[in-house]
């Protein structure tokens, strides 16, 4: 391992400004997506359970997304049969959503046992979660209950509920979707991580500086990118499997992103060494982003495209992005490997000078000790 190219600061802000500056047309689109997709279902791109967008969806359209039995209840205010939804008898702890679209509609501890056959509900989650229409349909004078995201029939409202709202909510199980408690913490908490793969040199001075980043939940030192399977470091040493030395970072979206996590990468190696960095050469020591979604794709994508139209680097950016395969651990001596041998000529000349340099720049954003 040999001396990394040291962070240059002037380039750094350089094509910082090309970061923020493309953040709102790259992520701006794919945070909006990642929020779409939250609790997302397959096949249907309206829902979410956290998107408030109201939603003007065509009836042709949902006829596409939605699954016939819900369909005719939602969208052709069908009723369901007494006695014969998943809900009626159900008392779990947790919430109902939309099943077409995903909106909160009611807590569980809003419903109450009625003998009518039909989940009932004393009470909505919040003031515009559901909305109200008259239904004279069938001779009756009735209060149509409708999702207030999607337009979707839920069911009726009635005013002989208990206290204290005295209403009654009566409802298509066929429209519910009921999330327990415990789910929706697990759900959010996935939905808040992500694991990209990166290739920037030596992993070494990788791991020890993402482990300093605000919101890296996990560094682990390893290769990827070649046809052999768990090689050692010694083999790929050879650069004969075509591996890359690479770190895989898991990092918790809710605190930093992956704008941040690219704008790293870019500042803390040479993306413009074709491979090598520095004394380091050979393949396994080249640029390479090795992406899991197309999130992940159109980011590094688009990041390097703008950084080459800006001219940021006088050379070409030769950085790869390829999707990822597999990622195989190296060798327990190689993790937190600056951390567990600070004392080491190597860590002391190398790999410090670049953490502390890495420290000045980020300052505002590394972990609290
Ligand atoms: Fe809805």
């Amino acid at each position: 391992m040999s001396q990394m190219n040291k962070i240059n600061i002037a380039l750094f802000f350089a094509f910082c400004m090309v970061i923020f500056n493309s953040c709102g047309q790259t992520t701006g689109k794919s945070k909006s997506s990642a929020m779409d997709t939250t609790n997302a279902k397959p096949g249907n791109p309206y829902y979410s359970h956290t998107d408030t967008t109201k939603l003007n969806v065509s009836d042709a359209e949902w006829k596409k997304v939605l699954p016939n039995d819900v369909y005719q209840v939602m969208r052709h205010k069908e009723t369901e049969e007494a006695f014969t939804g998943k809900y009626w008898d159900f008392f779990g702890k947790g919430t109902y959503y939309c099943a077409a679209c995903g909106n909160p509609l009611f807590r569980a501890d809003a419903k109450f046992a009625s003998s009518c056959g039909w989940p009932s509900f004393f009470e909505q989650i919040s003031k515009n979660s559901v909305v109200y229409k008259a239904d004279n349909s069938y001779g009756m004078e009735r209060t149509e209950a409708l999702c207030g995201r999607c337009g979707g029939h839920l069911g009726h409202l009635f005013d002989d509920g208990p206290a204290p709202t005295g209403k009654r909510y009566c409802m298509n199980s066929i429209a519910l979707d009921f999330i327990p408690d415990n789910k929706i913490k697990e759900t959010t908490m996935e939905n808040n991580i992500d694991t990209i793969t990166l290739g920037g040199g030596c992993f070494w001075c990788m791991d020890a500086i993402y482990e300093k980043l605000k919101g890296v939940v996990k560094v682990e030192s390893g290769f990827s990118g070649g046809t052999v399977k768990n090689p050692s470091y010694e083999e790929v040493c050879t650069g004969k499997t075509g591996h890359a030395e690479v770190i895989q970072v898991t990092f918790d979206k809710t605190i930093t992103s992956l704008d941040e996590i690219f704008k790293v990468f870019f500042t803390v190696h040479d993306p413009t060494e074709l491979n090598r960095q520095g004394d380091d050469i050979g393949t396994q020591y080249r640029s390479v982003i090795f992406y899991r979604n197309d999130e992940q794709k159109a980011d590094a994508e688009s990041l390097i495209k703008d950084l080459s139209d800006k001219k940021i680097y006088t050379e070409p950016i030769v950085t790869q992005v390829e999707k990822f395969t597999a990622f195989y651990k190296a060798e327990n001596y190689h993790q937190d490997y600056y951390e567990n041998n600070k004392n080491k000529p190597y860590c002391k000349l190398v790999i410090q000078p670049k953490v502390e340099e890495f420290e000045t720049i980020f300052k505002d954003r590394l972990k609290t000790k």
